[in-house]
């Protein structure tokens, strides 16, 4: 056995304040003495990855105590890497079938009670007035997506339906809760609803675990991941559908998850009460795990909005609807990215990919004109032509993480070439500039 104690707080007997302060005392415990070092390890590895201080480092997002706590603002830089993770999100779904849509932030409370959203969200609603009319803020899309899937006349033909949006939702989280990226009031979901017969989910799971097992496995997450396949408990009562919909639905899961060769755990009695689900934890980079994927079943939301589809027998048929997010939000993914890459995106996901330095002034105008050529390509790049010397401008590349800096002098352009000092590899020496490009496209394409 092996411990130490750690930090000392004060806290209120039974947390009210008008009690008296006592002192609370953290301590660790481990069975060795390797796996405590290593836990502290680990601790002391996340604390120099902290997303808030490299956000702050990096410019990426900031938090204005005028706007408030969990409602951060995407800088530039920030809204580069956001907006990178949502394109590529979409470009994986874009050939599977799913159809973009949009909804408004706020809603009549109407919808949310045949949801029964205003029952489960309840005090966690954020309210909005407009005259004497009352509005909520929308705490999930999924009643939003139904009402679109509603005034379609669906036959048998047209089914699966598959709606994708990205969507920033709000929900009224504790002051006390809130932290950085991971922890915040607006949430952008990238959510999608698809609306199937009982005989189709098999096989939209399994398009989905491809578009996860390949989301992940870009951002190198898939070693050690685990899915947690939560099916009903022994109490049925507890469970809205039938029998035959259940076991229907969560042998095609199953199913879904051998085929996939998914490392997945079944756990009895985690079902939600709507339906089946498969919840994916992925280990970052120092092994800590967050739940970051999930795909669920829901016989329940169907029912509630009375959803249909005119069947080969010309009679109306329930669909099933399945919730599927791949990265859960993007603040919260943007945040766990900023610490499994330590700040070191790859290149694909860099705001600045490539960094271009002149020796001297009189290299400005060659500099520029590299510049412009890199930008042509979609390149995003630094040209750093203010004053000050090379050293500082190098140190600067390196601060802000930039991959690629490229530094031209008379040594460069007497042979026509570049000189090209990569963050991860060092030196690369001296190099053509389309030898460069042709590089830096496919790493970029590639998102290596
Ligand atoms: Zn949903």
């Amino acid at each position: 056995m092996s411990f130490k104690l750690e930090r000392i707080a004060g806290a209120y007997w039974k947390g009210n304040e008008n009690n008296k302060m006592l002192t609370r005392i953290y301590g660790l415990a481990f069975a060795t003495k390797e796996e405590l070092e290593a836990f502290e390890k680990m601790q002391e590895e996340a604390r120099k990855r902290d997303h808030r201080k490299i956000g702050k480092e990096l410019k990426l997002f900031t938090i204005s105590d005028l706007i408030g706590a969990g409602l951060p603002l995407m800088q530039p830089k920030g809204m580069v890497v956001r907006k990178e993770i949502e394109d590529y999100l979409w470009e994986l779904h874009k050939n599977k079938g799913y159809d973009r849509v949009w909804t408004p932030h706020i809603t009549k409370k109407g919808l949310y009670e045949t949801s029964g959203h205003a029952a489960k969200f309840g005090e966690e609603l954020f309210r909005v007035k407009g005259g004497d009319e009352e509005f909520f803020m929308k705490p999930m899309n999924c009643p939003h997506h139904m009402q679109i899937f509603c005034d379609n006349q669906f036959s048998y033909r047209d089914m699966p339906v598959r709606y994708f949006e990205p969507a920033t939702v709000y929900r009224y989280e504790k002051a006390g809760q809130l932290s950085g990226l991971t922890r915040v009031r607006s949430i952008t979901q990238d959510d999608g609803h698809l609306f199937c017969r009982v005989s189709q989910i098999g096989d939209e799971v399994s398009t989905i675990v491809e578009i996860i097992k390949k989301f992940y496995t870009t951002m190198n997450m898939m070693n050690g991941y685990w899915v947690r396949f939560s099916v009903r408990g022994d109490d049925k009562s507890m469970y809205l559908g039938s029998d035959e919909v259940w076991e229907k639905s969560e042998s095609a899961l199953e199913k879904a998850a051998k085929e996939n060769k998914l490392n997945y755990k079944r756990v009895e009695g985690e079902a939600a009460f709507y339906g089946p689900k498969l919840d994916f934890m992925f280990k970052d980079a120092i092994g800590r795990e967050w739940q970051l994927a999930t795909i669920q079943c829901d016989f329940n939301l169907p029912e509630r909005f009375d959803l249909h589809f005119i069947n080969e027998k010309g009679e109306s048929e329930r669909p099933v609807v399945i919730h599927r997010a791949i990265s859960g939000s993007l603040e919260r993914f943007m945040g766990v990215m900023i610490e499994h890459y330590a700040g070191n995106f790859p290149l694909w996901l860099s705001p600045i990919q490539v960094k271009i330095v002149p020796v001297r002034e009189n290299h400005n105008e060659a500099a520029i004109k590299i510049g412009n050529e890199l930008k042509e390509l979609g390149i995003r790049i630094d040209c750093d032509t203010n004053e000050g010397n090379m050293g500082g401008k190098i140190r600067d590349a390196k601060n802000n993480r930039v991959p690629y800096t490229v530094i031209i002098g008379d040594k460069d352009l007497a042979v026509n070439k570049i000189t090209v000092e990569s963050r991860d590899k060092g030196q690369l020496g001296q190099m053509p500039l389309e030898e460069f490009i042709e590089k830096i496209k496919k790493e970029k394409e590639n998102r290596e």
